[in-house]
């Protein structure tokens, strides 16, 4: 038998391997070896060792850190830490702070050279079905909280790390305070673009300076002080927290996946041309895009370096130069090709590009139709016209102009309400309705790719890769999965209805809207407009919408990605496809589509809606497999 290493009685949180199993706390024995964490069950009269309850491998563990501690949580339960591994977290109470750290200590100096240490944790519990810390309530779902000594806000301290010799475990440790609400009323906030006043009450952000933050009355808009004393809303989405250092650099695209870096790059077409992303598909990884024009080429390629990270929390690229901070490594880079392709030669930037706001202003949701200026038509849909505009002469809009007697309007303008404040980088933004004259208007973003189905068929410039098929993917998962969390049901989710920008990125539209369409062609589900090619069984036999009903529809929107616009069931009509589907027939696989791609469609469309999964699990999946891509 292995020799043990250390040996110690803890309390034990069970596992809550299913939502519903208890949650209990038991007295155990735990045996350190080199290789396994065992927990036994205790004689406390004799002192002695009984059977064996469980072990946990330690070459599958992927984090060892301290957990902050329940609210009022009794004394024996104060010194908590979590061993995360494939079954998930266990939560171990040790007696004292030193037996804590030194248990810690220890652990992570035996799995600091596993595969896939996570870079992101959770520092509250997984309690009943969420993350006490993020509200997440997805078990796999990715931690909230860098580890120290992974953070990309050290590179701010403008302490280099001290040199740690080899022979220390990767120990990261946690301070033990609470976990700061990342964003708060009383903090800093840095403005990230420019944002003039769209209404009376805004305050103007100028590029990089700082803001504190009075009040957060609404989810999108807070109200801020500048350096002057002027006091205002400004949109959140502008805004970063202080401290949060790399979005400060120009060579910083945050929010930007690999097709969209390629895009940005061979646009610029520049010899050295360069953009660190996050490598969205680690948490807490970042990459570095790169092109290069060998001499004499005209084409030019791009090329995708991570940044690695030693177990030391040093970061280094394509040669082993290491660095404390990402700037540093990129200062370094700037002059030094040292591996790769080519230096770091042009900074290329999307900062230019400022998001959508939540509507037009704080408070803003009637819009002046004085203040709209109508450029070119863009398309016909069920409500009538929809045109290309602007703002006040300045800001691009899409304005639909509701035919009248196509919509339920009075029901519609309450519900504009509630659609205004939904604001995600995949959903297309609502900013505001004109209800004063007729017809009204519903005014929003403007994508300049137009709708994602006429793009697949057309708009592709080359044959699309897989990653950039996922990608389309990810982006709906996304947008829908922040409908899910608002309990917010699409209703009409297909290819129609998603739109392009300017980028690449895709963005959900028309949600929730099918709801106030007068037309029993496309309300009853034996007319001809009913999208039963979306719908799965209990929509077409029972009409019963769900959030489940949404993720078919997202399985069938990923067989039109993949299939590059294809009709789903292009040789069955409505009646033979309400037939087959109930049937348990089921859409082939595309070719586009490996079989890995196919069993994430395949898994939303169990004929048992409550067998589908999730949204947020959906994103999480497509990203593991985009992840596997690169
Ligand atoms: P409806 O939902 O009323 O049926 P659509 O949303 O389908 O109408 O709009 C019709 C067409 O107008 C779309 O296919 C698309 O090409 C274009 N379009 C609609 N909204 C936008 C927008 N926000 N940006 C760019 N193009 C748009
Ligand atoms: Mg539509």
């Amino acid at each position: 038998m292995a020799s043990s290493i250390m040996e110690e009685c803890f309390i034990k949180r069970s596992q809550q391997k299913k939502k519903t199993s208890p949650l209990n706390y038991k007295e155990r024995l735990f045996v350190l070896t080199q290789e396994k964490l065992s927990y036994y069950e205790y004689d406390q009269d004799k002192g002695r060792r009984k059977s064996l309850r469980g072990t946990v491998d330690l070459q599958k563990v992927k984090c060892v850190e301290k957990v902050y501690p329940e609210h009022h949580a009794p004394t024996e339960r104060l010194y908590p830490f979590q061993v995360i591994y494939d079954d998930g977290p266990l939560y171990i109470f040790a007696k004292n702070g030193e037996i804590q750290s030194e248990w810690i200590r220890k652990l992570k100096e035996i799995v600091r050279y596993n595969k896939d240490l996570k870079q992101k944790y959770h520092p509250c519990f997984w309690v009943d079905g969420q993350w006490q810390c993020c509200q997440q309530e997805v078990k796999q779902a990715m931690g909230c909280r860098v580890l120290q000594g992974l953070s990309k806000d050290r590179g701010g301290s403008g302490k280099p790390l001290p040199p740690t010799p080899v022979e220390e475990p990767a120990v990261q440790t946690l301070s033990l305070e609470p976990p700061k609400p990342s964003l708060s009323v009383g903090m800093t906030v840095i403005a990230e673009h420019e944002y003039i006043p769209l209404s009376a009450q805004d305050l103007e952000l100028k590029k990089d300076e700082e803001y504190t933050i009075l009040e957060m009355p609404d989810a999108n808009w807070w109200r801020a002080r500048d350096k002057y004393g002027r006091e205002g809303y400004i949109p959140n989405n502008y805004v970063v927290q202080a401290g949060n250092v790399l979005e400060r650099y120009p060579w910083y695209c945050k929010n930007m996946n690999r097709s969209q870096a390629e895009n940005l790059l061979k646009t610029e077409n520049k010899d050295g041309g360069f953009v660190v992303r996050d490598s969205r598909l680690k948490a807490g990884q970042y990459t570095v895009s790169l092109f290069s024009k060998i001499s004499g080429e005209t084409a030019g390629s791009c090329r995708h370096y991570n940044i690695c990270t030693t177990s030391q929390g040093q970061f280094y690229l394509a040669d082993k130069h290491f660095f404390s901070t990402i700037p540093e490594l990129i200062t370094y880079h700037q002059h030094n090709a040292a591996g790769m392709v080519s230096r770091l030669k042009i900074i290329v930037s999307n900062r230019a590009h400022a998001p959508s706001t939540a509507g037009l202003g704080y408070g803003m949701w009637e819009i002046n139709p004085r203040h709209l200026t109508f450029i070119k038509e863009l398309g016909n849909g069920q409500f009538g016209v929809v045109k290309y505009g602007k703002w006040q002469g300045q800001h691009d809009v899409a304005i639909k102009m509701i035919k009248e007697g196509s919509m339920s309007e009075e029901e519609f303008i309450e519900e504009a309400k509630i659609m205004m404040k939904l604001c995600h980088e995949n959903l297309v933004q609502l900013y505001g309705v004109c209800t004063k004259q007729r017809p009204i208007y519903i005014v929003t973003e403007f994508l300049s790719n137009g709708c994602l189905l006429t793009y697949l068929k057309e708009g592709l410039k080359q044959h699309p890769t897989n990653i950039q098929l996922l990608e389309m993917c990810k982006d709906v998962a996304e947008g829908m999965a922040y409908l899910e969390s608002n309990q917010y049901l699409h209703r009409d989710l297909a290819a129609r209805n998603c739109l392009v920008d300017t980028n690449g990125t895709v963005k959900v539209t028309d949600f929730g809207l099918s709801r106030y369409v007068l037309d029993d062609e496309y309300t009853s589900s034996e007319g001809s407009k009913f999208p039963v090619r979306w719908s799965p069984p209990e929509v077409l036999l029972y009409r019963k919408f769900s959030s489940k009903s949404d993720i078919w529809a997202y399985g069938i929107l990923m067989w039109e990605i993949h299939t590059l616009g294809k009709l789903p069931y292009e040789r069955l009509d409505n009646q033979a496809i309400v037939d087959q589907v109930s049937k348990g027939y089921r859409l082939y696989r595309p070719q586009l589509a490996n079989e890995r791609v196919y069993s994430i469609m395949k898994s939303c469309w169990p004929e048992k809606a409550e067998e589908r999964p999730t949204f947020q699990e959906l994103a999480v999946n497509v990203q593991d497999l985009l992840y596997e891509f690169q």
